[in-house]
């Protein structure tokens, strides 16, 4: 339903994007998105995306905003070549981000490298639990098991797969999810014959690749000093991983309201103690990873949630826009080459 928007109130919006330098946007978009005018001379906040050279109303590659009428013309029509599921957790990411960051990262990341590829890519609904039962010590987390996990993904997929999609991308947001998918793929594509992948979204930099950890050393405070060999304790090098620099960042520059402010003073004040102390049912979730850790690993659970909270400290909005940039080039090239297989008939995983 869209709003009547009086001339004026129209003309000053349009004045007002001219001035902040946005001078190419054509003037049919303004008022197809009447909702998104107010009635003062300020523009509204909903985003605008650019995906060549038209704009795209960012919830037209969500699924679950699409009617049955727009996703059956849009899969008949021939265009839609692909899908996303976005998979991420509900869980504890220290002092001071919503517990529902990873699906948040997620579902953010699969929306713009959809919008980058409009109109070939649709997101479906992301799936809001992970497995996450080492974070189980901090309350609020909620936690799959593996095989509740993988089932669901498998689920999505198939769904996906009857309605005419063979090519499904999982854009992964939490680590705990990313071994049980890649373990999980090669036999989902033996047993659905698609071209089917999963990339936790910034894998392609953060995981065993020099260059890439020396990219995110270029703006990212903790990789740098990573890099560097400043980081003087086990926590402090492997506190980035989680709720950290990258993570508050990207949530700075995305949702603002999922940040809250905090002090190392009221973080010690707290007293937090996630290595004792737990009643048996939360035992019974982190013991197994106690003991993997072995009695000679000396990265013990509480200096290292320490190291997270300081190094969340030099997050930034500007190194958000960065990373949310670098992820969906990352997502939106590996699908990009995951639809050219599928139309060539070629197999994936490509051969290196
Ligand atoms: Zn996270």
């Amino acid at each position: 339903m869209s709003q009547k928007v009086s001339r004026r109130a129209w003309f000053s919006s349009l004045r007002t994007l001219m001035t902040s330098g946005a001078a190419g946007l054509a003037a049919s978009s303004l008022s197809t998105s009447g909702t998104a005018l107010s009635q003062t001379s300020q523009l509204p906040t909903p985003s605008i995306e650019w995906t060549g050279r038209s704009y795209v109303h960012p919830q037209k590659v969500l699924l679950w905003e699409n009617t049955r009428k727009e996703y059956r013309e849009a899969i008949e029509s021939g265009q839609v070549k692909a899908a996303i599921i976005p998979t991420g957790s509900t869980e504890q990411h220290n002092e001071h981000l919503a517990l529902i960051c990873d699906t948040a990262c997620a579902t953010l990341i699969s929306q713009q490298a959809a919008l980058r590829l409009y109109p070939q890519v649709k997101v479906s609904t992301p799936c809001p639990l992970g497995y996450a039962p080492y974070h189980m010590a901090r309350k609020g987390t909620l936690t799959l098991r593996k095989e509740t996990f993988t089932a669901y993904v498998y689920d999505v997929i198939k769904s996906l797969r009857a309605h005419g999609i063979r090519t499904v991308l999982v854009v992964n947001g939490h680590n705990g999810n990313h071994g049980p998918l890649l373990e999980a793929m090669p036999e989902w594509r033996r047993t659905l014959g698609m071209t089917l992948d999963s990339a936790t979204y910034l894998s392609g930099l953060r995981e065993g690749d020099p260059e890439g950890q020396r990219e995110l050393a270029k703006f990212l405070t903790s990789y740098r000093l990573l890099l560097e060999g400043k980081l003087d304790s086990m926590a402090r090098r492997t506190g980035m991983s989680h709720a950290s620099e990258i993570e508050t960042s990207i949530l700075m520059a995305a949702y603002p309201d999922r940040v809250r402010p905090f002090t190392m003073e009221e973080y010690d004040q707290a007293k937090l103690n996630f290595e004792s102390g737990f009643s048996p049912e939360v035992w019974e979730y982190v013991e197994p990873f106690k003991e993997q850790r072995g009695p000679n690993v000396a990265n013990p659970e509480n200096p290292r949630d320490r190291a997270r909270q300081e190094q969340a400290l030099f997050a930034t909005k500007e190194k958000g826009e960065r990373l949310i940039t670098l992820a969906t080039d990352f997502i939106s090239d590996r699908l990009q080459r995951m639809i050219q297989a599928a139309e060539k008939g070629t197999p994936w995983p490509e051969k290196a």
